[in-house]
């Protein structure tokens, strides 16, 4: 496919439906000037030469000698062809993994056999945003961009960082706010030499001043705001069908924070289902932390929906207003999801209503015992993917999702992102779990594994073993 084939085929154009002006594939832009809202990518897959079958997707896994075949993301090429092969930037992202978990399924209380955890921390930087960075490396790439930058609460800094660094090809810059930041992904951005700028404001301050920065510099901005992330990011969606050997399940289960992965989920099996390569489309849940809920009042509580495009935005500006006046801010354990403006709500609105979606509120309390359950019976994630298990739980309580339902949970990031939190928890150390949350909030765990401390003598030792 030449570079010509994909301006003729491939655009950019606000994600609402009356909106009229579209732009090429090879031009950046972050808003439609008509309505503010974001841009989508958009296909005119008459002229795509897609696969007739999923299947021929997973089949390339065997070349293992071309980088596209290896990348989890560029296996799947076709369905996201806005890029020309020779301009796609790789560094192997998305080879992850979807397993079974036997004790996830008896804590969400689904029959055994039917919890499947999406691990998306087996990525080259530890998070599932490498799916999306590769996506936006190569659209950086397309346009000749030669600084990119992007507003972080850790990963997506990780993440563009690990980019620039193995390739080569930019710079990175990265935003980080002053809230928390797990150190995991700070020292990765730090490794991979990332200007990383500190600003004195929270994530939403950052996010700001980094489009405003990038609109000024003409640098390339990464965020999620971008639409080529969302591209990438619908490979999770792929892979997951591929896992279950394209087979769909009855529910996808992710954390929701600046809302880009529900978004690119829900825009993934709309297009499966156009290309006719999907028969049904599984539903979406979308699990915000009780901290950090706006998209689950928004929708739970204030009724607000895609409504074909006509989103009543009014409702949205209240919400915003009286979070401001009432000086309402963020705050959950799972940084990587501590967001008080989603960027991607209407986007994910449009998931919602594609999937038959629904939005759940999670605890810190409850996040934090569902990353335990996914370090207990399988790889572990951050807290922030905790809450997936966690919604998963709270659904079947309610009689949402049945016990013969087959579900699967993302694990958005690794393990080793945060350590102070699992140790903490793990030392039932609550004072210094709450001291980073700022409230008293988070009970000690029966399920607590701290280390036992023995004495430096053989008997001892051995009676800790045995005890
Ligand atoms: C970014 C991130 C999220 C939130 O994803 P959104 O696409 O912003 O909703 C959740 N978990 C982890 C580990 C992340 O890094």
């Amino acid at each position: 496919m030449s570079t010509t084939l994909h301006q003729e085929f491939a655009f950019q154009r606000s994600i609402s439906p009356t909106a009229t002006e579209q732009y090429s594939v090879d031009e950046v832009h972050h808003a439609s000037p008509e309505d503010g809202e974001l841009l989508d990518v958009v296909y005119d897959w008459d002229r795509v030469p897609v696969p007739s079958s999923l299947k021929e997707f997973g089949a390339r896994r065997a070349n293992v000698q071309n980088p596209l075949d290896v990348s989890g993301v560029w296996r799947f090429r076709e369905l996201l062809p806005f890029a020309p092969d020779e301009q796609i930037v790789t560094i192997g992202e998305g080879q992850t993994m979807l397993r079974p978990s036997d004790v996830a399924a008896k804590h969400v209380g689904v029959d055994v056999g039917n919890l499947f955890l999406q691990y998306e921390g087996l990525n080259p930087s530890g998070s599932f945003k490498d799916n999306g960075m590769t996506a936006a490396s190569t659209h950086a790439r397309m346009v000749g961009a030669k600084i990119a930058a992007c507003a972080s609460t850790g990963n997506t800094s990780a993440s563009l960082a690990i980019f620039a660094s193995a390739t080569g090809l930019f710079r990175a810059v990265v935003f980080v706010g002053s809230g928390k930041i797990a150190y995991g992904k700070l020292s990765q951005a730090l490794d991979y030499g990332a200007l990383t700028l500190q600003i004195l404001g929270d994530f939403d301050d950052a996010l700001s001043r980094v489009r405003e920065v990038c609109r000024e510099r003409n640098i390339y901005l990464c965020n999620s705001v971008n639409p080529f992330r969302l591209e990438g990011q619908k490979a999770i969606m792929y892979r997951v069908l591929e896992g279950l050997n394209w087979e769909v399940p009855d529910w996808i289960v992710v954390p929701g924070g600046n809302l880009g992965n529900s978004s690119a989920f829900g825009k993934a099996f709309m297009e499966l289902k156009e290309l006719g390569l999907i028969d049904r489309i599984p539903r979406l849940a979308v699990i915000n932390a009780a901290g950090a809920n706006t998209l689950y009042r928004l929708v739970e509580e204030d009724g607000l929906k895609w409504n074909g495009g006509d989103v009543e935005r009014s409702l949205v500006q209240k919400f915003y207003g009286d979070m401001d006046s009432e000086n309402r801010r963020a705050s959950t354990l799972a940084s990587a999801i501590e967001i008080n403006r989603p960027v991607n709500l209407t986007k994910c609105l449009r998931a919602i209503e594609v999937c038959d979606g629904v939005v759940r509120e999670v605890p810190d309390q409850a996040i934090l015992e569902g990353k335990a359950v996914v370090g207990r019976g399988g790889f572990g994630c951050e807290p922030a993917s905790g809450a997936s298990v966690a919604g998963a739980k709270l659904l079947r309580e309610q009689g949402v999702i049945a016990p013969s339902d087959r579900v699967v949970c993302i694990l958005t990031g690794h393990q080793l992102k945060d350590p102070n939190i699992t140790v903490g928890w793990h030392m039932s150390d609550t004072d210094k779990i709450n001291a980073i949350l700022g409230q008293e909030t988070i009970q000690a765990t029966p399920n607590a594994n701290g280390p036992v401390v023995v004495e430096n003598d053989l008997e001892k030792i051995i009676a800790a073993l045995e005890s």
